[in-house]
């Protein structure tokens, strides 16, 4: 496998960022994902303007010109002959002795990889669904910036998994949904409608979200930007979370209590299977 760190193409084995690194040290820094599917990178533009305001957010500059970025994307995937699986970005705010506020005149750093998935075994999962945990929100203020400072979401799909989970979502004391651990969370109520919540403050704006309320225009369905309870989502037609290397992934059951009869929904399965299709595709 084959990485790209700051300006080189290295070995991924090879591949390290200095120690102190403000990523390392303080998880001062962003990054992206993107499904490669089909030999295309899908919605780049997109996951390439959320990162350009998360950098905006935190006051990172771009570790290379916007321009650039793209083709670095599509060389660490050609180079590691990915079709299906995904690229990762991540930049953060460079290297300095250790000092809490920014540094002057450091520069970025960015690394880049891309890693092989099977699109058989991700349509299976789709075809048995997912199961979800729900976890007390625990997470700062900001995580409409898609920091690396994950460590809450680490904690809670750990728990997730430990429970025989694949996700875990992050709810209020109020108990309202607010998004899974690394997912977008959806509800489609008896009438056939999509909710899902206003993604202004307390949740990251999911790209395939996005991409999603298009795919849903395209079929005719109707979607309610609202906040929606665990309640709610316990007694909907269908429930699904959403995010780049998942698309619409059906969830078949929230804290071991099964939605509607404990199989994906069709309609999920629906928007999964034309979400393709309405997404941009960039050759990779
Ligand atoms: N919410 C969180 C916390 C995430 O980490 C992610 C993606 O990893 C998403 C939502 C979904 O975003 P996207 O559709 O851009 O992958």
């Amino acid at each position: 496998r084959i990485a790209y760190v700051n300006g080189r193409y290295v070995a991924h084995a090879d591949a390290f960022v200095h120690i102190e690194d403000r990523g390392y040290q303080f998880a001062d820094g962003v990054y992206e994902v993107c499904e490669v599917a089909r030999g295309f990178i899908v919605d780049m533009p997109r996951h390439l303007g959320r990162l350009n305001r998360s950098l905006t957010e935190l006051s990172i500059d771009w570790p290379v010109t916007r321009g650039v970025l793209p083709i670095i994307m599509r060389e660490v995937v050609r180079r590691n002959h990915v079709t299906d699986g995904l690229v990762y970005l991540q930049v953060t705010r460079g290297v300095a002795s250790r000092d809490f506020v920014f540094p002057a005149g450091t520069k970025p750093s960015l690394v880049v990889t891309a890693r092989k998935a099977d699109p058989a075994a991700a349509e299976k999962r789709a075809e048995s669904g997912i199961k979800v945990i729900t976890v007390l929100e625990n997470r700062w203020d900001r995580v409409d910036i898609k920091s690396v400072g994950l460590l809450p979401n680490v904690l809670a799909k750990q728990k997730a998994k430990e429970a025989g989970a694949q996700e875990a979502w992050f709810v209020d004391a109020d108990g309202t949904v607010k998004e899974g651990g690394s997912s977008n969370a959806w509800i489609i109520t008896r009438d056939g409608v999509l909710v899902t919540r206003p993604a202004e403050h307390g949740i990251l704006r999911g790209i395939t979200r996005t991409t999603l309320f298009e795919v849903a225009a395209k079929l005719g369905l109707k979607i309610e930007e609202r906040g929606f309870s665990v309640a709610e989502a316990k007694a909907a037609r269908e429930v699904f979370i959403s995010s780049a290397t998942t698309i619409a992934m059906p969830i078949v059951a929230i804290d071991g209590a099964p939605v509607a009869n404990g199989h994906p929904g069709s309609i999920t399965l629906s928007l999964r299977h034309a979400f393709f299709d309405v997404a941009e595709k960039s050759p990779a």
